[in-house]
C-alpha cells in the first residue's frame, strides 16, 4: 500500500472525497502528504537551572510569563508545584520546531509519553502525525507539539482544574515564546483550557476562536479518534479549516 493511501486511510478518507456532481479537484481532495516520514526528536533539553521559588501563584505566573526557553525547560523539568508530579516518571515539555507556525495542543502525557518524554508518541502520535502529513506538515517542522500539563495524570485520567490552573502558564510562556500563527486544540481539555470556559467539543469546533490574538481551532483529540474513527472525518474538516485560516 503506497504512503498517500494509508494515510487517507488512516483517516478514514479514502477513497479520496469527490465533489457532488463533478470530479474532485486539488482544493477538495486532501492534501497530499509529504514524501519523507515525520522526523521524531524529542526536544533536546537545555541544561539551566531553575529559577527560585515564588512565594504566591501571581508571583509565580509572573516569573513564568519572563522566562527564556532555557530556563523554563529547566523550571518544567524539576516542577512538582501539583500532585501530578509525583506519579508521573518525567514531565514533559512539548516538542518541535520553536518558532513554528503551528501549534497543536493536547491534554496530557499518557504512559508512552512518560515513559520518552515526548508529547504524543504511540498510536495517539501515529495518528496525529497522519493528520500533519494530510495537511502537509511534520512534527519538528514549522510544529510544535505540546499539552495542558507536563505530568502524567494517574490513569490517564482527565487533569483536575487545579492541576491544569497551575500548569498553564508553562503553556502560556511556550505560546508567547513561539508566536504561532494557529493554535489547534485537540480535545476538550485543551479547548476549554485554552478558552478559559466550558463547553462541549460539539459546540466548540468548526469554529475560528481566538487565542490572545492568535486563531485557534479545535478538534478531537487523536485517541479519541482512534476510539470514535467515524469522527475522523469531522477531524478532517476541521484540518481543513486550520489550513484555511492559517493560509487567509
Ligand atoms: Fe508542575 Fe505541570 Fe507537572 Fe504539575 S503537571 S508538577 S504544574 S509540570
Amino acid at each position: 500500500m503506497k504512503r498517500e493511501e494509508a494515510v487517507l486511510r488512516e483517516l478514514n478518507l479514502y477513497p479520496l472525497w469527490k465533489r457532488r456532481g463533478g470530479a474532485g479537484t486539488p482544493a477538495d481532495a486532501p492534501l497530499q502528504p509529504a514524501a519523507q516520514e515525520p522526523v521524531v526528536s524529542p526536544q533536546p533539553v537545555e541544561v539551566a537551572s531553575a529559577p527560585a521559588a515564588p512565594d504566591t501563584a501571581g508571583e509565580r505566573k509572573e516569573i513564568i510569563s519572563k522566562l527564556p526557553w532555557p530556563e523554563l525547560k529547566a523550571l518544567v523539568r524539576d516542577c512538582t508545584a501539583c500532585k501530578l508530579r509525583a506519579g508521573c516518571k518525567q514531565t514533559v515539555f512539548g516538542v518541535g520546531d520553536e518558532k513554528a507556525d503551528w501549534l497543536f495542543v493536547g491534554e496530557g502525557p499518557g504512559a508512552d509519553e512518560d515513559a520518552k518524554g515526548e508529547p504524543f508518541v504511540g498510536q495517539a502520535g501515529k495518528l496525529l502525525d497522519n493528520m500533519l502529513l494530510s495537511i502537509k506538515l511534520k512534527r519538528g517542522n514549522n510544529v510544535y507539539i505540546a499539552n495542558i500539563v507536563k505530568c502524567r495524570p494517574p490513569n490517564n485520567r482527565t487533569p483536575e482544574g487545579d492541576e491544569i490552573a497551575t500548569c498553564l502558564p508553562y503553556l502560556h510562556r511556550q505560546i508567547a515564546l513561539i508566536q504561532p500563527k494557529i493554535i489547534i486544540a485537540l480535545g476538550k481539555t485543551a479547548a476549554t483550557s485554552l478558552l478559559e470556559r466550558d463547553a462541549t467539543l460539539g459546540s466548540l469546533r468548526g469554529k475560528v476562536h481566538e487565542f490572545h490574538g492568535t486563531p485557534l481551532i479545535i478538534t478531537y483529540h487523536p485517541a479519541y479518534l482512534l476510539r470514535t474513527p467515524q469522527d475522523k472525518a469531522k477531524a478532517w474538516e476541521d484540518l481543513r479549516l486550520a489550513v484555511k485560516t492559517a493560509e487567509s
